[in-house]
């Protein structure tokens, strides 16, 4: 069913990495846009061409929201991010999507995210931390190709750093080729079976984000290690 469209306009496009940017989108009519964490919207990026971008920040004010876009694939929905300039009027329909942390996830949350598919991660966990996540278990492995991917990297560190027993985060380079990278390396596929204990397995519900094929391989390796699959839950954005 079609939503409602948005109409809202660019404050600031800023680089995050060297190729993925932050939109900052204010709502300009209607002004308040309600949404959910890990929910995503379309954009209409070129005539008749819709993209489909989950949004990053977390639900905390309805007048605006953010997301990153990675405009390395080339196509009408990076060239129209590459070029969105602050004070540009653009338009988006949504929520959409059922990719959103229940009331009744398991008390272990493991997310997944790779490239931009962070981005749903990221507005789930900065919610979960403003509604309290003291009761919960998240551990996070975000998998990037160079260190200067890793979006939003400050940030998890800090909250690993604010909730040692609880917040667990582990980036992962699949090409840290000369950077003095001192942490780990691989694809998540990788570094997963290594790093998650079986034990892990048991009372954890996952949120996967990125491409079929990381969906498919990580969702293989964690029912190996005895997770029900019902409880892998997936956003696959290419
Ligand atoms: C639910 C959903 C949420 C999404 N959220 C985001 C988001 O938050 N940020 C974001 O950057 N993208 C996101 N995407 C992908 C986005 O919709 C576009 O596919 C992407 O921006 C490429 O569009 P394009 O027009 O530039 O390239 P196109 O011409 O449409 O695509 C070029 C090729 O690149 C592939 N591709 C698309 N995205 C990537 C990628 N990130 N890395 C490698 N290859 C890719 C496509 O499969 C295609 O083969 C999401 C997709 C879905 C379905």
């Amino acid at each position: 069913m079609a939503k409602e469209t948005y109409a809202a306009r660019c404050t600031a496009n800023v680089l995050l990495t060297p190729r993925v940017y932050e939109a900052h989108l204010e709502l300009v009519d209607p002004p308040r846009f309600a949404f959910k964490a890990g929910q995503f919207v379309t954009v209409p990026v070129a005539e008749g061409v819709l993209r489909s971008y989950s949004i990053a920040s977390p639900p905390e004010d309805p007048a605006w929201l953010k997301l990153a876009v990675d405009i390395q694939p080339g196509g009408p929905g990076s060239r129209f991010f590459a070029e969105l300039a602050p004070g540009q009027d653009l338009k988006f329909q949504g929520p959409y999507g059922a990719f959103v942390v229940r009331d009744d996830a398991l008390p272990h949350l493991l997310f997944v995210g790779t490239g931009t598919g962070i981005a749903p991660l990221r507005s789930m966990i900065l919610d979960l931390e403003k509604r309290g996540i003291a009761h919960r278990r998240i551990t996070l492995f975000f998998g990037v190709r160079f260190a200067d991917d890793l979006m939003y990297h400050d940030e998890f560190l800090a909250l690993a750093a604010k909730y040692p027993a609880t917040f667990t985060y582990i980036p992962t380079l699949s090409r840290p080729d000369g950077s003095h990278w001192p942490g780990e390396t691989g694809r998540v596929t990788t570094v997963i079976p290594r790093l998650l204990k079986e034990a892990d397995a048991e009372g954890t519900t996952a949120y996967l984000c990125g491409s079929k094929e990381m969906l498919k391989e990580v969702t293989e390796i964690l029912v190996g290690m005895g997770m029900d699959r019902k409880q892998v839950k997936k956003e696959q954005f290419w």
